[in-house]
């Protein structure tokens, strides 16, 4: 049986070949939308293949909180009622079908919306059109062609924005095809992989208290079942694994936390190192102090010497600290030369530059754009976010000193990294 992935963006960019559209708008980049109560896309001149065969649709419907609450739609193939979703939130989600074994040559897919509405009539703008549905692509794939991309899986690296941008320019398919096999392996709640903390294999499944992920998002997701690590958790020990693999005689290994699973499981298992973590606990404490076994470190001026490590481990923390680059000099200055900083932060691809949230005063920290707060295992109150990073935080490491400063991306079914902010940084000394 041979591969099939058959992708039909619906934005300006790509002219959908061989499809018929009745029922919609003129495309806009990256999506178009679907006018009155019904629309329909129909696929001539399909290369028909025996086999299992999925309709994987990236679409959100029109909804305004307050306003149109809601959308209910109702999914036809070829005649026949295929699906019934209800759409409460404007974001956009991936939906999984299985097709009918026999669809023949052509597949007609059509969208009912009986509650479509206008702008217009709910005071949002002067768009007069009733908005159903907004469709960004439709792909059908077939098993084999899923095994495949699942092995190929992806790895890329990137020094600035320009070569960021110039790599997607020709992603755009290939991007549609992770989409679709991250719709199809999260639809399934649970699935097995390799787990490159525990070692072995494993089963990767959703937070408890959060619904499947049908948005592509993963990085919070996918907690290995025996060691409790999300995906961007368990890329971090990853790439922190290969560093160490990599350079036998560099084991003086700091971590920017200390009460947490990340920083118990590099105790247990990276064997032959020197592990230090801390996390820190408040303004009345100095750096290198202990409370209660948790050792006390101020990133802005951590107590260690120059020189100190060979290795530093940051999962999420720099988005916490309250000036970037002092914290990025104290890094360089505690890594041994030839050292390495690895880290994650919520980083924004589109963004040139980082947006700083807060400033913090001697009376605290001052907010310049609302709050927001991530969780803390030593705080119930969690921590306070002080930036949203962009690409300059590349420049601001090479301010800081440090060289062959990369964003790297890694997507890789076999591990249990799917989704599309699958991204860590390395900076060297
Ligand atoms: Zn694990």
């Amino acid at each position: 049986m041979p591969e099939l992935f058959y992708p039909i963006p619906l934005g300006k960019k790509f002219a959908p070949p061989g499809v018929e559209l009745s029922g919609w708008r003129e495309p806009e980049d990256s999506h178009r939308w679907s006018v009155g109560t019904g629309a329909k896309l129909t696929l001539h001149c399909l290369a028909v293949q025996d086999g299992p065969r999925y309709l994987i649709l990236r679409l959100a419907a029109f909804v305004s909180p307050g306003k149109l609450p809601g959308q209910l739609v109702t999914l036809s193939v070829n005649g026949a009622q295929a699906a019934v979703w209800r759409f409460n939130s404007p974001k956009f989600v991936c939906k999984a079908l299985r097709l009918p074994d026999n669809i023949g040559d052509e597949l007609a897919i059509a969208f009912a919306t009986p509650d479509a509405a206008s702008p217009a009539a709910l005071g949002l703008s002067p768009d007069p059109d009733r908005l159903g549905v907004c469709l960004a692509f439709l792909a059908l794939v077939n098993n084999r062609f899923l095994v495949r991309l699942g092995r190929e899986g992806l790895q890329a690296s990137f020094a600035n924005q320009p070569e960021f941008a110039a790599w997607r320019q020709g992603q755009e398919l290939a991007s549609i095809a992770r989409q679709a096999y991250d719709c199809l392996a999260t639809a399934k709640w649970e699935f097995p992989g390799f787990c490159a903390v525990c070692g072995r294999d494993s089963v990767f499944a959703p937070r408890q208290d959060s619904p499947p992920a049908e948005t592509g998002n993963l990085r919070e997701e996918m907690l290995c079942r025996s060691c409790g690590l999300n995906n961007r958790q368990r890329l971090l020990f990853a790439a922190m694994r290969e560093t160490v693999a990599a350079n036998s005689d560099r084991r003086r290994i700091y971590l920017y936390e200390q009460a947490s699973p990340f920083f118990s499981e590099a105790t247990a298992r990276l064997k032959g190192c020197q592990v230090t973590g801390s996390e820190y606990l408040g303004p009345g404490l100095a750096s290198g102090e202990l409370a209660n076994g948790i050792r006390h470190e101020d990133a802005l001026s951590l107590s260690f010497a120059d020189h100190s490590f060979d290795l530093l481990i940051a999962g999420d923390v720099f988005e916490h600290v309250p000036k970037i680059e002092p914290a990025l000099k104290e890094a360089f200055r505690v890594l041994a030369p030839g050292g390495r900083l690895l880290f994650t932060v919520p980083f924004d691809v589109q963004a040139p530059t980082s947006r700083q949230r807060a400033v913090l005063t001697s009376g605290g920290p001052n907010l310049l754009m609302p709050a927001i707060y991530h969780g803390n295992p030593i705080d119930a109150n969690g921590s306070l976010v002080y930036y949203d990073f962009g690409w300059d935080l590349l420049n601001m490491l090479r301010q800081a000193g440090f060289a062959r400063v990369r964003c790297l991306c890694r997507w890789e079914a076999a591990t249990g990294h799917l989704g599309t902010d699958n991204l860590f940084f390395q900076a060297d000394k």
